[in-house]
């Protein structure tokens, strides 16, 4: 075991060791943002014949082939379609039907002329522009095709692919199971929201941060309260935590006099895979799996630490296991908007908020960026990846910018 992982192989490590989870079956409006946990059929077609894409009349090609404005193609009308009845009438030579859109193409047709390309009185259309042979028609089974697979397994369900499952008619939808989460904040100074105020103690912000990071993820944590630097009651609540399918343990991971958490992990038996990585803030972070397959992380205390290795370490690993293929913050270029020092030796996660001009986006730091300065990252659009060996970097320098929960929106509608 090396001292420190850098962020890459400690999140290949973990990758590596997580269980998956079994699937469940969720009604359909209840399985937006899961994911698919098998290969769903088509069980019809669909469109379930040639059907009209626009409101017009069904013709020849032949008939209508050299229609001009000037030199108008008459056809006689002899039936009237709307979408929902089924044609009657053959369209013969020199005839056509009025169709409207989704109604289906009849026999002999093979066109649809949009009715803004014709001049009609009820009994008579006149055509007075040829379009392609074809258009206008939508094909039998275009958009769905019996038998054929149409979604596959790890699919994650959109609002467009949940559409799709409700038109081959899934009202119960196969999905990978989310993983219990158990939450556990550690420290004798800690407080908890429910004891009244106690100017000498810390709020407990780690089970709320992790809770709410977790409901990001479409994931419902069970907080287990606080345990004091005590390895008694520290043991208890974490083999308590051992019954989830992630314990998500926070401060007294460093190697402090009161810091239990290693030999208490030892004790029940976690094989721990790391226990530092090479980063900033968050470097006290451990990794470990139980025998029956729990991931156990030991976050660091601080809150901003223990919120930014969520980021890097837990969310991607509970996105793995609910079957997501991406699973990590999506990344954009921008420039930063001023100079910045900094250590090398660690990958640094700056907080930084966005803001976007016609040459791009531009970072700008929020601020005091200590591990426990949770203002600067509740006002953080995304996290600033300084790379490992950098001293700095300079104003209008390319960066790349990691984007927090909530920055898929914008002020300004954009219109092309
Ligand atoms: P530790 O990792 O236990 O040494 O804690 C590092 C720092 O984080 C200390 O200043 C703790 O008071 C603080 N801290 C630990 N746990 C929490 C928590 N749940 N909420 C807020 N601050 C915490
Ligand atoms: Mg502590």
């Amino acid at each position: 075991m090396t001292a420190y992982r850098s962020v890459t192989e400690a999140q290949q490590c973990i990758l590596s060791h997580l269980p998956m989870m079994g699937s469940e079956a969720v009604v359909l409006h209840d399985s937006l943002g899961r994911v698919l946990a098998c290969d769903v059929d088509a069980n019809r077609n669909h469109p379930p014949y040639d059907v009209s894409a626009m409101d017009g009349y069904a013709v020849r090609f032949a008939d209508i082939e050299a229609a001009t404005a000037a030199a108008p193609v008459r056809l006689t009308v002899v039936d009237d379609i709307r979408a929902g009845a089924m044609p009657k009438i053959k369209v013969m030579q020199g005839k056509a039907a009025r169709i409207m859109t989704g109604a289906p193409v009849p026999a002999g047709a093979d066109t649809v002329i949009r009715v803004e390309d014709t001049n009609g009185d009820g009994d008579h259309v006149a055509i007075l522009l040829p379009p392609k042979q074809g258009v206008n028609i939508r094909p039998l089974g275009e958009n769905l095709r019996n038998g054929e697979v149409v979604l596959s397994k790890g699919t994650e369900i959109t609002p467009g692919v949940l559409a799709i499952l409700a038109m081959v008619k899934q009202k119960e939808v196969a999905v990978f199971a989310r993983p219990r989460v158990a939450i556990l904040s550690t420290g004798d100074e800690l407080e908890s929201m429910d004891e009244p105020v106690d100017e000498n103690k810390i709020p407990d912000a780690n089970s709320h941060a992790l809770y709410a990071q977790c409901k990001s993820l479409g994931i419902t944590p069970t907080l287990l309260g606080i345990a004091h630097d005590n390895p008694i009651e520290l043991c208890a609540k974490l083999a308590e935590g051992l019954k989830y399918d992630v314990l998500l343990a926070s401060g007294g991971v460093s190697v402090g006099h009161h810091d239990f958490m290693r030999p208490m992990l030892d004790a029940l038996g976690i094989t721990m895979h790391f226990w530092r990585v090479a980063m900033r803030p968050g470097h006290p972070l451990a990794f470990g799996t139980s025998k029956d397959g729990t991931a156990v992380f030991g976050l660091p205390g601080n809150p901003v630490a223990s919120m930014v290795c969520f980021e890097q370490f837990v969310a991607p690993a509970c996105r793995s296991m609910m079957g997501h293929e991406q699973l990590f913050r999506r990344t954009i270029p921008a420039r930063l908007g001023h100079d910045m020092k900094d250590r090398a030796g660690r990958a640094h996660f700056v907080r930084v908020t966005l803001s976007r001009d016609e040459h791009g986006y531009t970072a700008t730091s929020t601020g005091a960026q200590g591990s426990g300065v949770l203002l600067s990252m509740a006002m953080a659009d995304g996290f600033m990846l300084i790379p490992v060996e950098s001293e700095g970097i300079k104003a209008g320098d390319q960066v790349t910018v990691q984007l927090l929960q909530g920055t898929d929106f914008q002020e300004k509608a954009f219109y092309i």
